[in-house]
Order: C-alpha cells, then sequence, then structure tokens
C-alpha cells in the first residue's frame, strides 16, 4: 500500500509541475494513471513473498494526450526514492528513449522537490572499445606505410584516407577527454564500417585484464548506471540483461521498479532475442577463419599445441557434419518452389535432427575448447596485456558466431513437451542456385513463458503502458500473449484520451460496393472516391499493401497526383518534412503511406485533417513463425482470427487512427475505405475499441462525404 508521506510527496510533485511548466494541468486522465503506477509499485514484491500473484504488476492504456510519461514517472520515482528500488523505465524507440533524457527527465529533475539522478544504459556496442580503437589506428597506419612503400610513394586509397583520418581524430578526442567513447555524443557522425572496427561484444572483450580497462567507455558507463537512481534503457537491453540473470548491465530485477513504456512491442521483443539463425556455408567459412584464429592465438602467445590440434579436428569435423547437412537439404529437393521449408508443429525429420545432433555435440565441444584457450590467454595477460587484450578481440568474433550457433541447435533440438508450447523451426534457402545457401532458424512462438520466468516473477514491480494494449476493448489478449493471464491480481487501467473526439472528429463510414477481397474493383473504388474525399489542406492516406498503394496512386486524376508525396519515392523523413513545408507555404499535400506510417507519425494541427483508410490492417500469417503460431492454436482447437489477427488488427488499427488528433485543439475525420467493418460481425469489436468518435456510417456517411467534396 502506499503510505501518507509516499501521498504527499507525488502531491507535492505534481504541484511543483503546475507552477513550473507554463500551461501545465493535472488531468482526471493523469490522476488515474498516477494512481495505478503508485498503487502496484506500493504493493512491490519483498524477498519473502515468493511468488507473486500480480499485485505489483499493473498495465495502462493511456490515449494520446494523456501525458503519461509524466505520470507514470513522477510515482515511480516517488515510490522507488522511498522504497529503496532502482527505476528503469524502458521504451521501444530511440525517438521515445531521447524524448525522455533530452526532456522529460531534465525537467523533472530541474522542478521535482526530490534529488534523483539519471542515466541512459546503451548496448556495448554504441561505446568505443578503446583497445581496438588504438590497435585499429595502428594497423591503418601499417597497412598505409604498406600500400605507400609497394606503390613507391604512390597516394592511399581515398576511403582508406578517410578511414585513418577518422580513427586518427576518435583517438585524439578521446584522449584529450573531448570525446566519452559513447557513438552517440560524437559531433562527426562515423561511418559504420569505421565504427564495426572499433567496437566489441561481451566475446571480445578482455574485461578488467584489459590494459585499457580504467578508462574503458563501456565500464565507465556501467559504472555510472550503478550509482544512478533513474535508468533509461531499451526494452532489448532489459531483456538481455535479464537472461543474465544480474550480471547485465541493468540492476538486479527484485531490486528494480520497471516502467515499461511503448510496452505494446514487449511480447515481440522477448520473441526476436530468443530466436537463432545460422547459415550453413556461412558457418563452414568461419571456421575456418576460427581455425586461423586459434593457431595465431596458440603460436603469439606460446601455449599449448595440443589446444590448437584439438580446435582444428573439431572445426574440421564440424565442418564436414555442416557440408553433409548442406548436400542433404540439397538432395531432398524441397526448397525447388518455395525457399523457406517450415516443419510442422514444429517437429523436424531424423534427416535434420541426426545432422543436427552433431553439430550440436561438436560446438558444443568446440565452445569448451575456446572457452579453455580464453582462460590461458588470461593468464598470459599480466605479461603480453595489450597483445591478450587484441587477439581475445579477434577470439570474440568467432566465439559470438559459434555461441550462435550452439543457441540455434539447441532450440532446434529442444524437447518441446517440457515447455508445452512447440517451436517455430524452418530451413530457409538464401542465394542464387549454384551458390546457394541455408539458414537454419528456430523462433519460440510465444513470449510467455519467458517473460513471466525472468520477468515478473522476478521483478519488484512492473507496470506496462502504451497507447494500444488493449485489443477490442479487452485486455485478455495482451494478458495472454505477455504470461500475465496467470496472475489473478494484476492491475489493468483504460484511460481515455482527454481529447474531445466526440465533438471534434468523426468516423465516416462509406457504404462500399466492393469487398476488400476483391482487390481490382476495391482498388477501382478507391480511386473513384478519394477525389471526393482529399479535399482538406492535409491528409494521410493508409494502405494496407504497396501494390494497392501505387494502383490507386497511379488511377488518381493528375491535379491530386501532383500533389500526393507517396512512400518509396523519397525516404519517409524527407516525405513528412515536404509535407509540412507545402501546408506551412498555405498548399495542400496528401501521404501516401503503408503501416509505418500508421505508428510514430505526428501530423499536429492543418498537418492532419483527414485520416483515410483504405483496407483494415489484418496481417497475412505468411512468415513461418506465424504461421507456426496459427497453426499451434488450431491444434488446440481454438481460433488463429480471433486470437491473433483480429487483437492485431485492432491494435494496428488504434495506431493507424491515432494519427489523427494530436493537440488538443486538432480537429479532422478519419474515413474506412473497408466495408467489412459495419457488414461482419466482427466488425463491431473493431469499433469497439476505438476512441469515442461520432460515428457515421449508410446514408449519414454518404451525406458527409458530399459535404467534405463540396
Ligand atoms: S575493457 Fe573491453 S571494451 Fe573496454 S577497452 Fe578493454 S577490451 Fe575494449
Amino acid at each position: 500500500m502506499i503510505t501518507d508521506e509516499e501521498q504527499a510527496l507525488i502531491r507535492q510533485c505534481m504541484s511543483a509541475l503546475q507552477a513550473g511548466l507554463p500551461g501545465f494541468q493535472t488531468r482526471r486522465q493523469q490522476l488515474q494513471m498516477i494512481a495505478a503506477v503508485a498503487h502496484a509499485l506500493g504493493s512491490c514484491r519483498t524477498e519473502d513473498d515468493g511468488g507473486t500473484t500480480g499485485h505489483n504488476l499493473a498495465l495502462c492504456q493511456c490515449g494520446t494526450g494523456t501525458g503519461k510519461s509524466i505520470a507514470g514517472t513522477v510515482p515511480a520515482l516517488v515510490m522507488a526514492k522511498s522504497r529503496g528500488k532502482r527505476l528503469v523505465i524502458s521504451s521501444s524507440t530511440i525517438a521515445l528513449q531521447q524524448q525522455y533524457s533530452d526532456k522529460d527527465i531534465p525537467t523533472l529533475q530541474r522542478l521535482l522537490p526530490l534529488d534523483f539522478t539519471f542515466a541512459v544504459a546503451k548496448g556495448r556496442r554504441r561505446y568505443a572499445c578503446t583497445a581496438k580503437l588504438f590497435a585499429a589506428l595502428d594497423d591503418q597506419r601499417q597497412g598505409d606505410l604498406a600500400l605507400h612503400d609497394a606503390a613507391q610513394g604512390a597516394a592511399t586509397s581515398p576511403s582508406d584516407a578517410t578511414s585513418l583520418r577518422q580513427l586518427i581524430q576518435l583517438a585524439q578526442s578521446f584522449d584529450c577527454g573531448a570525446w566519452n567513447g559513447d557513438r552517440d555524443e560524437l559531433n562527426q557522425p562515423v561511418a559504420d564500417g569505421v565504427w564495426e572496427r572499433v567496437t566489441t561484444d561481451r566475446q571480445g572483450c578482455a574485461g578488467n585484464r584489459c590494459p585499457h580497462f580504467a578508462n574503458c567507455p563501456f565500464y565507465s558507463a556501467r559504472q555510472r548506471l550503478k550509482e544512478v537512481d533513474l535508468i533509461i534503457a531499451n526494452h532489448d537491453l532489459v531483456l538481455a540483461s535479464l537472461q543474465m540473470n544480474g550480471r547485465g548491465v541493468l540492476p538486479d530485477a527484485a531490486d528494480t521498479f520497471y516502467i515499461f513504456d511503448e510496452g505494446h512491442s514487449l511480447v515481440a521483443k522477448v520473441v526476436e532475442q530468443f530466436a537463432g539463425r545460422h547459415a550453413l556455408k556461412g558457418g563452414v567459412e568461419w571456421l575456418r577463419g576460427l581455425g586461423d584464429c586459434v593457431r595465431d592465438i596458440v603460436l603469439g602467445l606460446q601455449l599449448d599445441h595440443e589446444l590448437y590440434r584439438g580446435a582444428r579436428a573439431i572445426c574440421r569435423e564440424l565442418s564436414a557434419d555442416l557440408e553433409q547437412l548442406h548436400r542433404a537439404l540439397d538432395r531432398t529437393g524441397a526448397f525447388d518452389e518455395k525457399p523457406i521449408r517450415r516443419f510442422k508443429n514444429g517437429v523436424i525429420p531424423d534427416w535434420t535432427r541426426n545432422p543436427g545432433t552433431n553439430i550440436l555435440a561438436r560446438s558444443t565441444d568446440l565452445q569448451q575448447t575456446v572457452a579453455l584457450l580464453r582462460e590461458q590467454m588470461f593468464e598470459r595477460a599480466s605479461t603480453e596485456a595489450t597483445l591478450v587484450t587484441r587477439l581475445v578481440a579477434e577470439l570474440g568474433f568467432f566465439a559470438s558466431k559459434l555461441e550462435n550457433l550452439v543457441d540455434t541447435w539447441t532450440l532446434m533440438l529442444a524437447d518441446d513437451s517440457l515447455q508445452g508450447v512447440p517451436n517455430a523451426r524452418w530451413i530457409e534457402r538464401t542465394g542464387a542456385k549454384g551458390s546457394h545457401d541455408y539458414l537454419v532458424c528456430a523462433s519460440p512462438i510465444s513470449g510467455a513463458d519467458k517473460l513471466r520466468r525472468l520477468l515478473w516473477n522476478r521483478a519488484g514491480a512492473a507496470v506496462v503502458t502504451s497507447a494500444t494494449l488493449a485489443s477490442c476493448d479487452s485486455f485478455a489478449p495482451y494478458l495472454n500473449q505477455a504470461g500475465l493471464s496467470i496472475y489473478p491480481n494484476v492491475r489493468t487501467l483504460r484511460v481515455n484520451s482527454p481529447f474531445d473526439y466526440r465533438n471534434k472528429a468523426r468516423l465516416i463510414l462509406p457504404p462500399m460496393k466492393s469487398d476488400p477481397k476483391e482487390a481490382r474493383a476495391h482498388t477501382q473504388e478507391i480511386a473513384e472516391i478519394l477525389p471526393r474525399l482529399l479535399t482538406t489542406r492535409g491528409s494521410l492516406m493508409l494502405f494496407a499493401s504497396g501494390r494497392q498503394m501505387r494502383e490507386v496512386h497511379a488511377l488518381l486524376p493528375e491535379r491530386l497526383r501532383q500533389r500526393t508525396l507517396m512512400q518509396g519515392q523519397m525516404p519517409k523523413k524527407e516525405m513528412i518534412a515536404r509535407h509540412k513545408a507545402a501546408i506551412d507555404e498555405g498548399g495542400t499535400s496528401i501521404l501516401f503511406g503503408l503501416s509505418s506510417f500508421a505508428e510514430g507519425v505526428d501530423l499536429p494541427g492543418e498537418y492532419c485533417t483527414h485520416v483515410v483508410i483504405a483496407k483494415l490492417p489484418f496481417s497475412v500469417p505468411d512468415s513461418p513463425l506465424e504461421e507456426a503460431r496459427a497453426e499451434w492454436i488450431t491444434s488446440l482447437g481454438r481460433s488463429p482470427f480471433v486470437e491473433i489477427a483480429l487483437p492485431e488488427a485492432s491494435v494496428r488499427l488504434q495506431q493507424a487512427v491515432g494519427r489523427l488528433l494530436r493537440t488538443v485543439d486538432d480537429h479532422g475525420t478519419v474515413t474506412i475505405l473497408d466495408r467489412r467493418i459495419t457488414t461482419k460481425r466482427w466488425g463491431s469489436a473493431l469499433l469497439k475499441g476505438l476512441p469515442d468518435f461520432t460515428v457515421l456510417a449508410g446514408k449519414s456517411a454518404n451525406s458527409a462525404i458530399a459535404e467534405i467534396a463540396a
């Protein structure tokens, strides 16, 4: 429960914001969210509690304009401080992470009657590995000298010269303290190819044996994370850290309060995180490189030659296994018609299982040999620190590949009966015939179990928030997918947008003649109706298929086509900039976009007063992962349409209509050119999930369109 002191402090904080932020008003919707967050965090789990019943977990769906970042952060800061916990605010896009770190949190730090510190957590690869930076600089200089000698004075290539100049600049600015090694803090962007040479991953890092450890940008940032009250992170980093069970960059889950903003993407992120894939021929190539690398290490550091002989033997056998599987897949002829072969119900045939068992056994052996080699290398670190650090970085590249190989086959061969949900398993043929390769792929089909074990059962407390968590007006689909439905006491809260949808926005559902399944007729009908709809200064037209978007565009009258910016013609950023410029100059502009325009695009005021949706955003389950998920639900006697397709379409539709009102002064219209929303039984479920629009259908829709066209 929340104490009186905590409640009083939250109230003081909100008063301070009201006094310090011009135009800031505490709204009812914001107070509802504050209460839900404070209650969930106030019921935090302690060590003695054992399992959770979900009293410390909450879902808050907050409509646009609620001010959810403040409504989440203020009570979370107060509760974390008061309960001695660390606070992690996680989002899934860089834009939102930056909004927290550059705007919202500094504002709260300035105005709240609370002392707190914060830092942004980033992955290792956002930081320079200074050991690699100086080694790359040496290599580049020596390479340039060699080239110079070979050409007897001829100049090096321009790209080499640019790389060298960039490496020198990076090293100098780090050396003199002008730059802290964080890629995002660079004044001049560095090319990906150059950055790749100066950064590393966990496997390529020598840790405290590295001579640069004391000044290592990554470890300095990590140390800072241990000291601050609030960490701004992203979902990938949080999940990776949870997987490392307290050894990752973030604090232990039990000592942490989490706020997951944009929490609708958490489930997909956890599935991605645990998926694995590797290429067969590609594997043979890097195994050759690994053999050479081990040889160089053994010779360079004069280590036990047995290690090299052992590693070389396993690399050869493992390569033979991968080649054998490649040949076996060629012989099946199974990829001639379709490049992807998914294994039904996740059951892999013996001709994959048997070689796979050998591959997993040998790659696990090789991993042990590499671990032994690393140990022996580190024994030399006190006398040969620079060389050891350099060789660890080289070995790290291969160790990561090896880890991926082991993980993929572990998932490929796992006994699904233990978890009750099958994994999705498939093989993809890539590249042109003759030089083709095969990708072996495996992925969990659900993130529920992983989230339960890693997060919900261990977190001090957690709140998941987003503008789109509920689908068809129900939290049940999200609760199921996220593994939360087993906890009886999870709080759910739906906070409606403070925008006046009823009076300022209308939803037009015209009685279309064609069904979207009759693609040609539907496209033709859209092209006919659009000139009557696209009459406002700023419009956004959303399509579910690129083909239909291009066909409709081609059918538009010339005067409209000239005012239309279509996705694919230029980068999205440029489209939006041009659109805004046209409106600012007093003109009109129409954006034609696909699903990426339905999320995260902010077009307030006259930039967008009409959103037109060509087709309800159902996705076709055409990826092996989606197919496997649908197959599993069907095998349980349930409906994938009801459990997956409809809830997902509902979330996407909410996101799409959310493009209309962006501020309290906005007004406008959403038109949906898909008659199924009124003719199908499930259409009303989709409508229920939308804000409180004035809905015009049938004759009133036709009158509204005539009025718009006039
Ligand atoms: S500690 Fe690791 S990441 Fe840091 S400089 Fe050394 S090798 Fe690179």
